[in-house]
């Protein structure tokens, strides 16, 4: 039939907006209703509860959960299980990541650590090649099962939902089982992301059986199912996490770790990992203390270590907060900023570890002694940078101060945020690590594995990030709830690696200082100044009056095309609810909520 073409179980069909079409599933001709592209939206405003997630098939997913009657936190699970169909090559069930959750019942801020842990046997050498002595290359250990850490995501479900939801896994698990069965319309970015990866995709068999039609990325327009993954979804409905952290699923894991399933004609070295079904036995989502800090009167929550996003956020804001930004003009007010951002990475690299392994400073980071002291390190024109980390063990009880490099840091992610009609809040920000993580597929299952002990620094020594059995890599994921008189204000976070702190903090300053609503402050420009010579900017920030006015003081840009992929719900005074997402950049979000009233 013209315009059918099949691949392993999955169907694509040729679809135009709008219409229904009829299509062959599995050998026998019926006529079913044909998956159609849903709109985007950047901002939604009314009642009822919200979602706004990188994707609409995904927003719509945790809309449906609201609408039963669950609450911010089954949305939350409803929506990243449909970006695992819609997303799979941003995060997934093969992941891991951070869940940020204001409880209206208690009034307080939990977080749960749901970053993989590299397995037991992993010794802080593991990416030293003994043949040379050197790191294995970056590309090597991304495509291998050492790059593999014991995925978080269903643990952080199953505790999320367990402490807080109201739904079961089941119900909540309903939407995105669906989508994966029926399918859903590829569009531009889904198309790119696979080709991207294609050389990697096609060199493991479970990965092009699963993501690849005829060897091809899946085209725009077309349908895609990924009925492996629905059965998985079905497992785990059935299940529990513990049928994903024992049995079949486990089982599947562990084998792909420890013998990646290449293609026979593939000359890629790709090393095996050392994963066994007792490290997916093992392993737990933790609960965390948040990261706090008090900024213009409100209160900023973020997440702990491992991940650096709360402590880097938070040290940054109180190092801002002395500045009167929203007086200055705005080129001062960026080169304050800019130098505040380098000065918090300078002590993230040295300091930010899991802390479960390393003595990690939190509450000198933290202090604002410690930001006052770094503040008076700002002058008019920009510092010679990397600057050195400062020292915030007096602040902490006493230790012995450290350096750390600006560790390798790039990739990608997702990051959703809902709310709902009680005042519960989610900011969720979960990963594979690269787009498409290690590309390795788990054969049969529908997902892809992570590669996020890249994360972890290769140098065995490395003070506070050297890889070791257990351990969790630095993250740089923030997920932030941000409260004012103990009432959420807004969530917000974003993908983008080391970029993601960068953008939340300018985020948080162009609501809290510039006082921009929240979509406004999610569209505007962007610039990230990690400790590095160059500070880099979108070109719109470049060529703006400011950014020819922070040059002209001698700041050094590099431009990149897109920063960040933020998705936020704010809390407006008459008692909507926001929900904003990218408008723009990499084809813009999908902003929802159950009850418009704009
Ligand atoms: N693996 C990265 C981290 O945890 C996230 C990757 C990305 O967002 O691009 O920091």
């Amino acid at each position: 039939m013209d315009g059918v073409r099949r691949a392993c179980g999955r169907v694509l069909v040729p679809v135009l907006a709008g219409v229904t079409a009829i299509s062959l599933v599995q050998g026998a001709p019926a006529a079913v209703a044909e998956p159609e592209p849903l709109p985007r939206q950047p901002v939604a405003t009314g009642y009822g509860g919200a979602v706004a997630s990188l994707d609409p098939y995904a927003s719509h997913a945790g809309l449906e959960v609201l609408r039963r009657g669950g609450n911010a936190i089954d949305a939350a699970v409803a929506t990243s299980a449909a970006l695992g169909v819609t997303r799979p090559y941003d995060g997934s069930i093969g992941g891991g990541g951070f869940m940020v959750i204001y409880s209206a019942k208690t009034g307080k801020v939990a977080t749960i650590d749901g970053r993989e842990a590299a397995p037991a046997a992993v010794k802080p050498d593991v990416f030293i090649d003994p043949a040379t002595g050197q790191a294995i290359p970056f590309a090597e250990r991304r495509v291998s099962g050492l790059s593999i850490g014991v995925p978080g995501v269903v643990s952080t479900w199953q505790r999320a939902l367990s402490r807080h939801g109201r739904m079961p896994l089941h119900n909540v698990l309903k939407p995105a089982t669906d989508l994966a069965r029926d399918g859903f319309v590829v569009d531009a970015e889904y198309q790119r992301r696979t080709e991207q990866n294609l050389d990697i995709l096609r060199d493991f068999t479970s990965s092009r059986d699963t993501f690849l039609v005829d060897g091809q990325a899946p085209r725009e327009g077309t349908v895609f199912r990924n009925k492996e993954l629905a059965r998985t979804y079905e497992i785990l409905a059935d299940g529990g996490a513990s049928a994903f952290y024992t049995g079949e699923i486990a089982e599947a894991i562990a084998g792909t770790v420890t013998n990646p399933p290449k293609v026979p004609s593939t000359t890629r070295n790709v090393r095996s990992g050392q994963m066994t079904v007792d490290d997916l036995k093992n392993y737990r989502a933790l609960d965390k203390a948040p990261t706090k800090v008090d900024y213009r009167g409100a209160e900023v929550y973020g997440m702990a270590p491992p991940s650096s996003g709360g402590m880097t956020v938070g040290e940054y804001l109180n190092i801002v907060e002395g500045f009167d930004l929203k007086s200055m003009p705005r080129a001062r007010a960026l080169h304050h900023m800019i130098e505040a951002s380098a000065l918090a990475f300078g002590d993230r690299n040295a300091y930010i570890g899991d802390d479960r392994f390393v003595n990690v400073p939190v509450t000198g980071i933290l202090s604002q002694g410690f930001a006052d002291e770094r503040r008076r390190l700002i002058g008019p024109s920009p510092a010679a940078k990397p600057v050195p980390a400062g020292d915030p063990w007096p602040y902490n009880g006493g230790g012995t101060p450290r350096q750390g490099v600006n560790a390798y840091s790039d990739g990608s992610t997702t990051h959703l945020t809902t709310a709902d009609k009680w005042g519960n809040v989610v900011a969720y920000t979960f990963t594979l690590e690269q787009i498409s993580g290690s590309g390795i597929a788990v054969p049969g299952y529908g997902f892809l594995l992570n590669n996020e002990l890249t994360d972890f620094s290769t140098n065995p020594n490395d003070p506070a990030n050297a890889p070791a059995g257990g351990k969790r890599p630095r993250s740089s994921m923030t997920p932030t709830v941000v409260l004012k008189d103990g009432k959420p204000l807004l969530a917000t976070g974003s993908p983008g690696s080391a970029v993601i702190i960068t953008s939340v903090m300018q985020v948080l300053a162009n609501h809290l200082d510039f006082g921009m609503s929240l979509p406004e402050a999610i569209a505007a420009p962007r610039l990230s100044q990690q400790n590095a010579a160059t500070t880099t900017a979108e070109a719109e920030m470049i060529n703006s009056p400011e950014g020819r006015e922070l040059a002209s003081l001698g700041h050094q840009f590099s431009t990149s095309s897109t920063l960040g992929n933020m998705t936020g719900v704010a809390f407006l005074p008459d008692g909507r609810l926001q929900a904003a997402a990218e408008p723009v950049r990499l084809g813009g979000g999908s902003a929802v909520v159950l009850r418009p009233a704009e």
